[in-house]
């Protein structure tokens, strides 16, 4: 099979690129590098059948080739990425997704749009389940990240409905693993990144907030799955283990090991209307992807960190080499 990912050159877009060459598929990774990096995919470079090409979606989405499929991934992903960069969020998720859906109506190709838990804001209901249509404050600072995906959701129903095209939109819970910007303001890069240089962990608020973290394999796993099913409905991916912020800083450390004398810190948020606008608590609700695509997280916590320090203590070396 052809097929496009858009965002190719981020933290879940390179795993993705690197999962499809490996099933023996042809991959064009589009990406602007807004948030991601060549380097993600510099491992790829001058495989046979991968191609990077450096273009924003919203100006134009275009290949010659055939396609088989589209993954829309494109967007800034972090609270940092999509505040830094709002009306660049906005218009991913608007136009962007406009011309993917576009080429991907143009080629006859299968569409996946990487939607997100921001959809259902900062829930009333818990867990989350796809039925749930969300508690969404549409002025929040964090709106222009959730109303983008929400309008690419609707978009994605909208070329379904009108066009008949095969769509699929995955609900994507906090994920994590290798790849993951160092400085994306994230937790898990945040902690990882503290414990590992022994430097405090920054619990923002009264890190009774909650999530639930997938390790980025298993997210992977799902959506390649979930892209070759018949589902059109949204489908959550995420790993319903759900914990306070306080118990994650505690998981880390742990999987730091005893080297890691970091002290755990309540840290004062600068932004007052950022902790106002921080989902309280999150967790998936994954019983339709056990259900239509036999899906279920394998990785377990302790061993998906080991691997992201592992990857992070390697980037941080080479870095201060
Ligand atoms: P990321 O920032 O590492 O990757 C996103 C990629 O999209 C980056 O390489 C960026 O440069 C690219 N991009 C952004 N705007 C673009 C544009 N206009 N044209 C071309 N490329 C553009 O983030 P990620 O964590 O890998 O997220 C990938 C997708 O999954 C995003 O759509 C995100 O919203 C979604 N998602 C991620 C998570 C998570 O926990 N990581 C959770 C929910 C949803
Ligand atoms: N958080 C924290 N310390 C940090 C970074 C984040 O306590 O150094 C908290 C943040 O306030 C939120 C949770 O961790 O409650 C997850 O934040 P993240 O930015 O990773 O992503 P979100 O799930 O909010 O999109």
């Amino acid at each position: 099979m052809n097929v496009l990912v858009t965002g190719g050159a981020g933290f879940i877009g390179s795993h993705v690129c690197e999962r499809l060459l490996a099933e023996g598929h042809t991959v064009i990774a589009m990406d602007n590098f807004i948030t991601g990096h060549p380097r993600n995919v510099a491992h790829l470079i001058g495989h046979p059948r991968f191609r990077l090409i450096e273009q924003d979606i919203v100006h134009a989405c275009w290949v010659d080739e055939p396609l088989d499929a589209v993954m829309n991934l494109a967007s800034p992903a972090s609270p940092k990425g999509y505040l830094e960069n709002p009306i660049e969020t906005m218009l991913v998720g608007s136009q962007g997704t406009y011309n993917a859906l576009e080429l991907a109506r143009r080629k006859g190709a299968r569409f996946l749009q990487a939607s997100t838990s921001e959809v259902y804001g900062d829930p009333l209901e818990h867990p989350q389940k796809e039925s749930y249509w969300g508690h969404v404050n549409p002025i929040g600072l964090r709106s222009v990240y959730d109303e983008s995906k929400r309008f690419a959701e609707a978009l994605t129903m909208a070329y379904h409905r009108k066009y008949g095209l095969q769509t699929r939109i995955a609900r994507i819970f906090n994920t994590y693993g290798p790849r993951m910007s160092l400085d994306d303001g994230r937790v898990v890069p945040n902690f990882v990144r503290q414990a590992i240089s022994n430097e405090p962990l920054t619990v923002y608020g009264d890190g009774t907030a909650t999530r639930s973290f997938c390790y980025v394999s298993d997210l992977v796993e799902g959506l390649l799955r979930l892209l070759w099913s018949d589902e059109v409905r949204p489908v959550n991916l995420g790993n319903p283990c759900e914990m306070t912020i306080l118990e994650f800083a505690r998981a880390v450390k742990a999987a730091a090991g005893p080297e890691c004398t970091s002290p755990i810190v309540i840290h004062a948020q600068p932004n007052a209307e950022r902790i106002a606008d921080d989902p309280q608590r999150r967790q998936p609700d994954i019983t339709r992807a056990r259900e239509v695509l036999g899906w279920e997280p394998k990785v377990s916590l302790e061993e998906g960190l080991r691997e992201t320090i592992a990857y992070f203590r390697h980037i941080l070396q080479h870095s201060q080499a």
